[in-house]
């Protein structure tokens, strides 16, 4: 056998050459390892239906409340954010997004598995009206699983494919939300916005310690890094945090990465910048609030979704 780049000799079960360093494996599908002859001809794996796809943006409209967008942003190579959105039964509507931890293998992967995964384990348990924690409870453990099922195609000493989770299933007038890293959710009207999760963070977990100030933390190049998420590597502690929060008004629950609110992270500005707006069509409020990211910088990837009650 011999590198396809190289021509050097390689052994059968080598990863990457050692010569020029290309990868001998990662032709097949990327998600269940299938063989490059399960590729068909538009790039669907015949196995598992994975489609490796290079996403500049996702944008899903499910009706005039509830939509959402995901873009790549103007300084990463792909996007490693995914969402979904779905409202059941007419009455309870369900909102995931998902962060690729980028230092991981894959993470663009892990991020499309999770949300789907988490999104259809999430639809069947509402469908059989188990109530809201347990649904995310459940939904967040099918996600995780099918995280574990993904091949690493990098080398044995990367970090499996990991992301961050936020999700919310909204019924009558009470948000249930669970998450594990920094991917959050906002409650945002109109003397009333607020940040309705905690992250997972380091800056986070020193500040609510006692440990340094706010201004302290966010000196420390650690402040970003995330202290849980959902990957192979963190399954003892792969359970998210759950609030059930009351929905005290008309307003909107916003969801995002971290790609939208570092450039804004208190509710108010949000809130501000959904109000210049002037629309109250969800589609035109996300796709308002990620031009906003991109003109701040664009960063990372952003992705934001939008419930209108
Ligand atoms: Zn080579
Ligand atoms: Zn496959």
């Amino acid at each position: 056998m011999e590198c396809p780049n190289c021509r050097t000799a390689v052994l059968v079960n080598d990863q990457f050459c050692e010569e020029c360093g290309t990868s001998l494996t990662a032709v097949g599908c990327e998600k269940c390892g299938a063989q490059p002859e399960a590729i068909d001809n538009e790039g669907f794996c015949s196995v598992c239906g994975f489609r490796k796809e290079v996403l500049e943006r996702l944008e899903i409209t499910i009706d005039s409340r509830l939509a959402g967008v995901s873009d790549r942003g103007l300084r990463h190579h792909r996007n490693e954010d995914y969402l979904a959105l779905q409202t059941v039964n007419n009455n309870t509507h369900i909102l995931i997004v998902c962060d690729g931890v980028s230092s991981s293998s894959n993470p663009h992967i892990a991020a499309q598995t999770a949300t789907e995964s988490a999104s259809t384990a999430l639809i069947a348990a509402i469908k059989q009206k188990e109530n809201p924690e347990s649904a995310i409870k459940s939904a967040v453990a099918a996600a995780l699983s099918s995280l574990c099922n993904i091949p690493c195609t990098k080398s044995i000493n990367d970090e499996p494919p990991s992301t961050t989770i936020v999700a919310a299933v909204v019924q009558q007038n009470t948000a249930t939300i669970g998450w594990l890293g920094d991917s959050r959710a906002y409650w945002i009207s109109d003397n009333n916005s607020r940040q309705l999760t905690k992250d997972d963070s380091w800056l986070s977990e020193v500040v609510a310690a006692g440990e340094m100030t706010q201004v302290q933390a966010k000196q420390s190049p650690q402040a970003n890094a995330i202290t849980r998420w959902l990957g192979a590597d963190a399954i003892d502690d792969a359970i998210p945090s759950i609030i059930n929060f009351t929905i005290p008004s008309s307003g909107y629950l916003l969801l995002c990465s971290d790609g939208l609110w570092n450039y804004a992270p208190q509710p108010q500005q949000l809130a501000n910048l959904i109000q210049q707006t002037s629309h109250t069509n969800a589609i035109t409020i996300c796709r308002s609030l990620i031009e906003f990211a991109r003109h701040s910088g664009g960063h990372d990837n952003i992705t934001v979704a939008l419930l209108s009650l």
